[in-house]
């Protein structure tokens, strides 16, 4: 009832959905009834929610650190303690100052000092803490290295750093952090310093990539730490994976010599500019920098009344308290692990079935057992990993977490984050794995589909079956299909680099690409403000592609599902509503937001949330169906990507589809995208 109530009140019947359908049904969204917005703040809410009510009966080991955490942590954080504990943590820095400030940083100096920001602070100029699978065959029974990806600056949004009207934003942010850190500077000191460490950002920003971040897996390396010492001779490897097995008290060789101990790199040479330019900065400006970088940490966990501060170093126990305040009982987290499992299993079959009987994968023998192997051995997480509601296994993952009644905020502070940093070192805690999360994920290197149970908030095995499939379905098959898309194929079923897709497959494939690259190039729209809206073609090519192929998928899996003719609550302006209809409804309803129009500055590769509807329907012909939209509508382009992708005559599937699911299938393989 809440799903027809909510989707009822967003349509506007003065608009034709034939015409615009995005306006038709995301009438009038708001920032708090925007979808991505709803999703996330419940989460935020519930998690809220628990802390503030406090320990209940029953709550094990674990869930009482995780309130003594929190309480102790609120009675400490005054202003006073706040700012002994800033004092704290960036006069470690004080003995390393130069003499002579021309000086620059050695490499054993900046492995060590990496190394202690990542343990305490979570960043680094190099990287992001992070244990993960080799890709690379060669380094297959090793199991777990350190990953190098992207350094974040000061500003989450790189991109902010390509718009020079917010230079002065970000300058004044780095004034006002460092004079907390140093309150002898003069006014234009202070000015001086904060234009030199933007200035440092910026280089690094230059040298960060402008490419969908998918597109990044091509160049993805492997090296020993010996290998590394020669590739990157200015920064001291060894001493980094020394140091931060010592600063996190982890084993982290496990018997490995140090020498042959693996590292991931997601960027090589991007990871070598950025230690060009580290090398060639002077000494106490980079150790100034970093102490503004320790101020913007302090501050994000400990701003937020203490609630950041928990649930982020205990991220186990604040996801073990979403799962059983959601579910409660075993019972009730079996049906809905169970039937969750179910939907996305036919998705997944769903996908096998459209791209399958593409004519250039199935006549392709080499194409085909890669695409089979693939889709065949996808493994699933379905709401969280199995033992995340297990009371006894958590108590024991946290028997190392010790407060005393004395701690000072300072030395709650560096407990937390060691145990954090100790917890993603020897894998108990996996960063992208958080369940709270509300999107689904496409794991590459261990060929899984990961659909948490934050995303599956807009999912119940009471709901509709129309609206399940149009909204997470859609999302789920969108993921799918990353896994077959350009940077999917060069990956293997066992989640290895090793491209299957043969080449004159791949001459199809990039043909379809190609076409879906220039489709989007043509669209012209105008935001409300009469803006024209500009999409990048290539920059979103991945992204569309999904669309596409995941809008196909779901809706072959809604047809397929026995129960897809559901019947639902007949609110107002769903009356006469039929279940296709509903679909397609539900699947707007996921990208209604008033963020509809924009587009997005700081993940470029997706097209605005009203074009990615309106691309994908109108060259999708069960919609123009579903809405009896005329041959003259929008949604009947003349020129349409599947007629590239296999030569498909438009009569052959308006024949085809009709109300069997198996029909439907047929045609929309034929349509496919990819
Ligand atoms: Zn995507």
């Amino acid at each position: 009832m809440q799903f027809s109530a909510d989707i009822d009140q967003r349509i506007n019947e003065n608009v034709d959905p034939c015409d615009d359908f995005y306006g038709y049904s995301c009438f009038n969204p708001t920032a708090e009834n925007g979808t991505s917005s709803l999703l996330a703040s419940s989460i935020q809410k519930q998690i809220q929610n628990r802390l503030k009510a406090g320990l209940q009966f029953g709550d094990g080991e674990a869930v009482k650190k995780y309130f003594d955490l929190y309480n102790k942590c609120k009675a400490l954080n005054t202003e006073k303690n706040f700012k002994q504990t800033l004092m704290d943590y960036v006069h470690v820095f004080d003995a390393l100052k130069a003499d002579d400030y021309n000086q620059k940083i050695d490499s054993s100096q900046l492995a060590k000092i990496m190394a202690y920001t990542l343990v305490y602070h979570d960043f680094s100029m190099i990287s992001w803490l992070d244990k993960t699978k080799c890709p690379h065959k060669r380094f297959s029974d090793f199991g777990h290295l350190l990953a190098f990806e992207a350094p974040h600056v000061l500003s989450h949004y790189i991109d902010d750093y390509r718009h020079p009207e917010k230079a002065d934003g970000i300058k004044n942010a780095f004034r006002e952090r460092y004079a907390l850190v140093d309150s002898t500077l003069e006014a234009g000191d202070l000015t001086k310093t904060a234009s030199e460490m933007y200035d440092l950002e910026m280089k690094i920003v230059n040298v960060m990539p402008t490419l969908p971040i998918a597109s990044q897996i091509k160049v993805v390396q492997t090296l020993t730490v010996k290998e590394a010492m020669t590739a990157l001779p200015k920064f001291n490897w060894g001493i980094f994976v020394t140091s931060l097995a010592a600063y996190g008290e982890v084993d982290l060789l496990n018997g490995t010599n140090l020498d042959d101990y693996p590292l991931m790199f997601d960027e090589l040479n991007r990871t070598k500019a950025i230690l060009d330019i580290i090398s060639n900065t002077p000494a106490e400006l980079f150790r100034n920098y970093i102490k503004t970088r320790i101020v913007l940490h302090l501050k994000t966990v400990l701003q937020n009344d203490c609630e950041a501060l928990t649930t982020s170093t205990l991220p186990l126990v604040k996801q073990y308290l979403y799962i059983t305040d959601s579910y409660p009982t075993a019972a009730e987290r079996n049906n809905f692990k169970n039937s969750a499992t179910k939907t996305v299993d036919n998705i997944i079959a769903s996908v096998r079935k459209m791209l399958e009987a593409i004519p250039w994968i199935k006549n392709d023998s080499k194409t085909y057992a890669g695409f089979t192997a693939k889709i065949d051995k996808m493994k699933k997480l379905i709401g969280y990993p199995d033992g995340l509601d297990d009371q006894t296994k958590l108590d024991q993952l946290h028997a190392d977490f010790v407060l005393s009644a004395d701690e000072s905020l300072s030395s709650l502070f560096a407990k937390c984050s060691k145990f954090l940093a100790k917890s993603l070192l020897d894998d108990r805690v996996k960063r992208m794995l958080d369940v709270t999360y509300s999107f689904p994920q496409n794991d590459f290197f261990s060929n899984r589909i990961v659909v948490p149970m934050g995303a599956l908030q807009t999912y119940s095995p009471n709901y509709v079956t129309a609206a399940i499939y149009g909204g997470i379905g859609a999302v789920i098959g969108h993921e799918i299909m990353h896994g077959f898309d350009d940077s999917g194929f060069q990956v293997d079923s066992d989640g290895y680099i090793n491209p299957w897709m043969s080449n004159s497959s791949q001459v199809h494939f990039n043909s379809m690409v190609q076409c879906v690259i220039d489709e989007y190039n043509t669209f012209d729209f105008t935001d409300s403000k009469g803006k024209a809206i500009k999409i990048n073609g290539i920059l979103t090519a991945g992204e569309n592609v999904a669309d596409h192929g995941g809008l196909r998928a779901a809706y072959n899996a809604f047809l397929g599902d026995p129960e897809w003719n559901r019947t639902f609550p007949r609110t107002l302006k769903l009356k006469n509503t039929t279940n296709e209809q509903l679909f397609f409804l539900a699947y707007n309803r996921g990208f209604c937001d008033p963020y509809g129009d924009a587009v997005s500055a700081a993940f470029d590769m997706y097209s605005p949330k009203r074009v990615r509807v309106f691309g994908t329907l109108r060259e999708f012909e069960p919609f123009r169906k579903a809405f009896n939209c005329p041959d003259t509508s929008k949604y009947a382009p003349e020129k349409q990507c599947w007629h590239a992708a296999s030569g498909a005559q438009k009569s052959d599937v308006y024949s085809v589809v009709s109300s069997i699911a198996a029909s439907i299938l047929l045609s929309v393989f034929l349509i496919l995208i990819v």
